[in-house]
This record gives structure tokens, C-alpha cells and sequence, in this order.
């Protein structure tokens, strides 16, 4: 367990929300949050008994507030819901995401509507009710899981692309206006990471490609990282606990690539 000395709980007394947080990179940050002290709100859809007693077992508050965050009265619900389950909220990230590949001029519209919904607009919404108390104590943390795709492009993932593009844009403005308070705004920007989100686009490639999962990881999805390894959650999850703490104070405004390398090209 995380121990006795009060520096390996730096976050204690601080009141964390992660999105999407019953899976994946979200599950990696919450569990980090929370053995850092913080007391944590989680969110997602499917099963969050695994989650609460994984992220629980840290000994702080861990509590799970359900909501659908594509839509938008929702997030801001969601985080008064947060809000009254914890005493308030210091530390928000959006990490919630989904993704579909198609070309273009195929791209059904339903998935660009719930695409830019979860992926750009939730983090709108959230922050919007999540900001009043912020300013008002004077202390905040936002962190905004963006990705590779929001600073360079792949083809076939064009809803994808521009709302990573935006959630970038979306959080310089916010750190912008926030920026003389002590409220930071930041974005992280991961490479592939083996989570559900990317084995589902493995399937798809290796079915529509007819080769074997394997085949694929090395061939296409870690074509694009130099690395040609995954970045794993934990790893984007410490940059997050980073950004959170007391000595990233004078950074916002600003993305964060964990990317195996990929951005460098
Ligand atoms: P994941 O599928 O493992 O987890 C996504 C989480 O979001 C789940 O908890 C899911 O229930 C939740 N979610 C989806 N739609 C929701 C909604 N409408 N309301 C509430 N919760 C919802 O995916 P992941 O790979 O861990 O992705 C997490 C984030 O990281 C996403 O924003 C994704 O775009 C980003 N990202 C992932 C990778 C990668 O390679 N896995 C790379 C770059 C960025």
C-alpha cells in the first residue's frame, strides 16, 4: 500500500473525477489519482464493481457516478452529482472516448454526432459546470485526454481527428481565460495503448485486411510509433498525476505527447 510517508500521498485531501473511468486509460489514471491520495469519482459505461474495488483499495473515497457524457445536460448533471458524492472537486479529467474508422464520404452520421459528442463536447460541458468552483477556491486541475490523432492525422478517422484537434484548442482557450487564477488546464496526447478502444480497431483491420491480430499490431498500428511498442496506461496515467501536482503549477495551456515517438516524425 501506498504508505506512511506523506509524500507518496500528495494528492491527499484533494477530490479527483475521471470520465470514462470503468475502462482502459481512465481506469489507469483513476487507480494513480487514488494512490496519490486523492479521493476519486468514476464513470463509464459496463460492469464498475472491478473499478471501484481496484481504485477503493487505495483506502481513500472512491465512489461511482453513472452518466451517458454524449449527452451534453448530462456532463453538466454529472458533475453536480460528483460534486455533492465527494464535498466538491479539485481534479477533473475527461478521458471518455469512442472511435470508429470509415472513409469520409461513408462516415455514417450518427457516429460523427456521438464521436464529437463524448470526445470534444463532453469536455465542454464538464468543464463549464466544473469551473465556478474551481475559481472560486482558487485551485483546479483539469487535464483533457486528447491524443496523437489531435496534432497529426490518420486517414479513415476523420471524426476522431477533429475532435482531438478540438478538445487541443478547446483546452488553450479554457487555460487562456483561467490563466491568473491557480486553476491549470492541460491536454495529454497518447500514442496507441493496448486498451478495448484500440483491440477493437485490431479486429476490424485484421478482418477487413485478412490478416492475423498480430500481423496487424506490428504492421499497421505500431507502424506509426517508432517506438514500435505500446504505450501503456500507467504511463499516461503518470503524466496526469504530473500535471496534477503542486510542481506542474506553472504549466497550462499546454499538451503533453506520450506517443512512443510518433509526433516527432
Ligand atoms: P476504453 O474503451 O478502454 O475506455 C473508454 C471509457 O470511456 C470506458 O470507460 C467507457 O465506458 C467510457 N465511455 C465511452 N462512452 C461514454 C459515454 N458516452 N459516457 C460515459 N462514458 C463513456 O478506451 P481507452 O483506450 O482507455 O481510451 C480512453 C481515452 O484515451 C479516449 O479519450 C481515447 O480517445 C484516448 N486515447 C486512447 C488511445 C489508445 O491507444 N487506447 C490513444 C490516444 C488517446
Amino acid at each position: 500500500m501506498a504508505g506512511d510517508n506523506p509524500n507518496s500521498r500528495p494528492l491527499a485531501g484533494r477530490r479527483a473525477a475521471v470520465t470514462g473511468s470503468t475502462s482502459g486509460i481512465g481506469l489507469a489514471i483513476a487507480d494513480a489519482l487514488a494512490r496519490a491520495g486523492a479521493d476519486v469519482a468514476l464513470n463509464g459505461f459496463g460492469d464498475h464493481a472491478p473499478a471501484l474495488a481496484q481504485v477503493g483499495a487505495h483506502g481513500t473515497k472512491v465512489v461511482f457516478v453513472g452518466a451517458d457524457l454524449s449527452k451534453g445536460p448530462d456532463s453538466q448533471k454529472w458533475v453536480a452529482d460528483v460534486q455533492a458524492a465527494l464535498g466538491g472537486l479539485d481534479i477533473l479529467v475527461n478521458n471518455a472516448g469512442i472511435q470508429h474508422v470509415a472513409p469520409v464520404d461513408e462516415f455514417p452520421d450518427d457516429k460523427w454526432d456521438a464521436i464529437l459528442a463524448i470526445n470534444l463536447s463532453s469536455n465542454f460541458h464538464t468543464m463549464k459546470a466544473a469551473i465556478p468552483a474551481m475559481k472560486a477556491q482558487n485551485w483546479g486541475r483539469i487535464v483533457n485526454i486528447a491524443s496523437a490523432h489531435g496534432l497529426v492525422a490518420s486517414p479513415f478517422k476523420s471524426a476522431y481527428v477533429a475532435a482531438k484537434h478540438g478538445v487541443l484548442g478547446l483546452t488553450k482557450s479554457t487555460a487562456l481565460e483561467l490563466a491568473e487564477t491557480m486553476v491549470t488546464v492541460n491536454s495529454v496526447c497518447p500514442g496507441f495503448v493496448d486498451t478495448p478502444l484500440v483491440r477493437g480497431q485490431i479486429a476490424d483491420q485484421a478482418r477487413v485486411n485478412n490478416m492475423s491480430e498480430e500481423q496487424v499490431v506490428k504492421q499497421i498500428i505500431l507502424a506509426s510509433q517508432p517506438t514500435k511498442r505500446f504505450v501503456t496506461a500507467d504511463q499516461v496515467a503518470e503524466t496526469v498525476l504530473f500535471l496534477c501536482s503542486e510542481a506542474a503549477s506553472g504549466i497550462t495551456g499546454s499538451s503533453f505527447s506520450v506517443d512512443g515517438g510518433w509526433t516527432a516524425r
